[in-house]
């Protein structure tokens, strides 16, 4: 039987935290470190605190709310996201993770049910890497994907300091930063794209995150005279950049199966109406789910820009510059979502993450799985972000079910 949570005190809950930080268009202005987030954490940390949970926070400011399991030799289940904003943000990206998390804790308090495992809430610190970059340092942090000491000492753009922020908002703990074993981590968010909405799905089983690879290519010509230079003497770098533009958005359909190509950027020089351009700067931006797919994709590349660049004679110089590989979360941690979710009856997809998130990092360290619901139109990182109540606390539901899934199975 599955476990009803109250979907209506959970949406109290995302509008009582949506306070904090308000912004006139609905929306959420909630920094980092800022006296916003201190608020919002002390407003957190209570809740917790009225709810039996034990609260720890660590070097770097990440905070764990832990309700006792039946042994306490097991380590802790972890529901967490973040409660930090973009400066136009909504009240939904990551706040709901961390508030389903409250809501899970509350649910198992009101029906007397215990766990084997400790039940775990954390609230990452900075995930999304509006005022200190880069982003998700919490989670970074913690998984040894970032260092400590190079966090604690960033500065925003006015020049303040992390490791003093967080001092002058009282979350820096004892906790060594990532000597906090957990048994496995569970990440409900807001999907942040059109997929689940415009397939009428409720629930996205999330199986990873995709790869990306970025690109700068600089083409160089020559410049010249656009009233004297025949068109067959030109060596024009913008025409090349034109044909590889509409080469690499074809390379993304012809590899098919959720590629993604994007040329973001592009600048001409010397950026004059009457000359032939000389140089133009590009980027190119690829995407997938399996690292194959990327070498074939970033070969494809690397032709297009030598045919390109020879058959205008112009030369070309092709950087990758980072390279993020595709994450795939736990098999076993995605079945009991997946188990979960069909159990609940709500329509619903396996689905890939096309952005980042805390659970890109945790998956390194720890058994990892999330779960999307839609969001309005796919709209995020808006103060017009937002998400039904119904669905908030379908994918609460299916969380809830999922961790006890887990912690039946893996006692
Ligand atoms: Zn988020």
């Amino acid at each position: 039987m599955t476990t009803q949570i109250n979907s209506a005190r959970l949406w109290n809950d995302i509008h009582e935290s949506g306070k904090i930080g308000a912004t006139e268009k609905g929306g959420l202005c909630r920094l980092a470190l800022s006296d916003e987030d201190r608020r919002v954490r002390e407003w957190f940390v209570e809740a917790c605190r009225a709810e039996g949970c034990e609260v720890r926070f660590d070097e770097v400011g990440n905070l764990f709310a832990r309700r006792p399991g039946r042994r306490s030799d097991l380590h802790p289940i972890a529901i967490g996201s973040h409660l930090d904003s973009q400066p136009t943000g909504g009240k939904f990206d990551g706040i709901l993770g961390v508030l389903a998390g409250l809501e899970a804790v509350r649910t198992l308090n009101e029906h007397g049910i215990e766990t084997e495992h400790p039940i775990e809430i954390i609230d990452w610190t900075n995930e999304e890497g509006a005022r200190f970059a880069p982003a998700m340092q919490g989670s970074g942090v913690f998984a040894g994907a970032l260092e400590k000491e190079t966090v604690l000492s960033c500065r925003d753009r006015e020049g303040l300091v992390f490791g003093e922020e967080l001092d002058r908002i009282g979350f820096r703990g004892e906790e060594i930063c990532g000597d906090h074993p957990l048994d496995s981590y569970f990440e409900l968010h807001i999907e942040q794209g059109p997929i689940l909405e415009n397939d009428k799905k409720v629930i996205g089983v999330v199986v990873g995150v995709q790869g990306m690879r970025w690109y700068d290519l600089t083409l160089e010509g020559s410049a010249s005279h656009a009233g004297t230079t025949p068109m067959k003497l030109r060596r024009d770098a913008s025409v090349a950049a034109a044909e590889i533009i509409t080469a690499v958005n074809r390379l993304a359909e012809e590899i098919g199966e959720g590629a993604l190509a994007t040329t973001g950027v592009i600048d001409a020089y010397p950026n004059s109406r009457n000359v032939v351009p000389s140089r133009v700067f590009m980027t190119v931006d690829l995407r997938h789910t399996e690292v194959e797919v990327l070498d074939r994709m970033e070969e494809r590349l690397k032709e297009i820009v030598s045919t390109m660049g020879s058959q205008h004679q112009v030369s070309e110089k092709l950087d990758r510059l980072w390279d993020s590989p595709p994450v795939k979360f736990d098999a076993e941690c995605v079945g009991v979502v997946r188990e979960s979710a069909k159990q609940s009856g709500h329509p619903l997809r396996e689905i890939t993450s096309g952005a980042g998130h805390d659970a890109v990092y945790v998956s390194r360290v720890a058994p990892t799985a999330m779960i999307f619901i839609p969001c309005k139109d796919g709209i995020s990182h808006n103060e017009i972000e937002s998400a039904s109540r119904e669905h908030v606390g379908a994918g609460t539901s299916v969380l809830l079910e999922a961790i006890r899934l887990r912690d039946r199975r893996w006692g």
